[in-house]
């Protein structure tokens, strides 16, 4: 593959590079591949990335979300080569190749829009990076015919026009495109985001197990997500430029770091604690003075009690709870396998509550109702 020369990590960059180390996956012992520091990009003064550090293994799934404008793109963009950075370093093993130009980075990206040429057979799609790169046709089609392979498609797709083949088979010819050159990395901008709902489910699993096939790195961009949870071995929430967590979707879904965090991964409960007091005391609940001293809890409390829906319950007269508040039931969803209640406390405050089907209730519009969770199932958040 042609990429720079192998250049050495700069002395004077140590500290950043440590910084980026410390952002690495603790469950994998596989190498890093990617690393990037302090990694900055402005445009006409705004900055749309703002000092990214992060370190990427070798066969990682890392998924990057966050809000319209957090700059998830931008820094795929600079990544791949797409758009220069203002300042900061990308390194691929022991190379830096922040000056290498994007057709001659070991990196694929596949776009939503795919990028395919629709008057084209499969084949020539899938061949067409060979073909700039002047590869042989007789080797060029045996790797087609092989990529069809690897993403599932029949053999007799290589003659097959695109504008003939279905929204999941396009997509699969975007990925074995993708995976001719035989990347190093692969990037994804949001590549389901147009397919219905059913299509898209399927493809999510698709692609983690192309993944696992494959063992290539791939960095993935998503809204969703649950696509990201899904997929994913780490995923990264990005916010106004940069990471605002990052970790296992499991830490992240129950341990968020921040109010942003915790309300951008899903239904979310959350009660702000109530100043100085001599007690520990939440907006909306009370908390059990005993059970809050047992996890910790100590009076001047700054910060937020977490409650995800599935933590809480729908209390049987009598029935007690660390965290409790009464409210009335507002609506029911039924959520397939789950079901979920809204209840509005006096304060006004609206709890969601998720059970599984099973445990369904029967309510009375205007019924008064018990809500309640133990603080073993609660996260605290204290932001910084
Ligand atoms: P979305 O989810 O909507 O695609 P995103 O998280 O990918 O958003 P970016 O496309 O990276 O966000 O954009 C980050 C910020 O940088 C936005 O405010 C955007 O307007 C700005 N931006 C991106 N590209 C340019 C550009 N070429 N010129 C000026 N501003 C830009």
């Amino acid at each position: 593959m042609n990429i720079a020369a192998p250049v050495r990590l700069p002395a004077g960059k140590a500290d950043l590079s440590r910084q980026a180390e410390a952002l690495r996956p603790t469950h994998m012992n596989a190498q890093p591949i990617l690393r990037v520091v302090d990694l900055k990009k402005t445009f006409d003064g705004f900055t749309a990335l703002d000092s990214v550090n992060l370190t990427v293994d070798d066969g990682e799934f890392l998924a990057i979300v966050g809000p319209s404008g957090s700059g998830k793109t931008t820094l795929i963009r600079l990544l791949v080569g797409m758009e220069e950075q203002t300042s900061g370093e990308i390194w691929l093993r022991d190379s830096r190749i922040d000056n290498v130009p994007a057709n001659k980075r070991p990196t694929c990206m596949v776009f939503q829009s795919l990028a395919l040429f629709p008057h084209r057979s499969v084949g020539e799609n899938i061949e067409f990076p060979l073909k700039i790169r002047g590869v042989d046709p007789a080797l060029r089609r045996a790797r087609a015919l092989e990529l069809l392979d690897l993403v599932r498609l029949p053999q007799h797709y290589y003659g097959k026009r695109i504008q003939q083949c279905s929204g999941g088979e396009r997509q699969r010819v975007a990925l074995a495109r993708a995976l001719a050159f035989d990347p190093e990395i692969l990037f994804f901008d949001e590549p389901l985001s147009a397919l219905d709902f059913r299509l898209r489910k399927m493809l999510e699993k698709e692609l983690k197990d192309l993944h696992q096939r494959t063992g290539k790195t791939f960095i993935y961009i998503t809204h969703s997500l649950e696509e990201a949870m899904v997929m994913s071995d780490r995923i990264a929430i990005m916010r106004s430029g940069r990471f605002e967590q990052l970790g296992p979707a499991e830490e992240i879904y129950a341990k968020p770091k921040s109010r942003f965090v915790a309300e951008f991964m899903g239904e979310v409960n959350l009660f702000r604690a109530n100043g100085n007091g001599g007690t520990v005391s939440f907006e909306h609940v009370t908390v059990d003075p005993a059970a809050a001293a047992k996890r910790g809890l100590r009076p001047g409390f700054s910060g937020d009690l977490m409650a995800r829906p599935e933590s809480v319950r729908l209390l049987k007269p009598g029935e007690r709870a660390d965290v409790m508040a009464t409210g009335i039931v507002e609506s029911e969803y039924l959520l397939g396998s789950r079901v979920q209640y809204l209840v509005r406390l006096a304060s006004g405050y609206k709890v969601t509550v998720e059970l599984s089907r099973e445990n369904r209730v029967t309510w009375e519009p205007g019924q008064s109702m018990g809500v309640g969770f133990d603080l073993d199932r609660a996260h605290l958040i204290q932001e910084a």
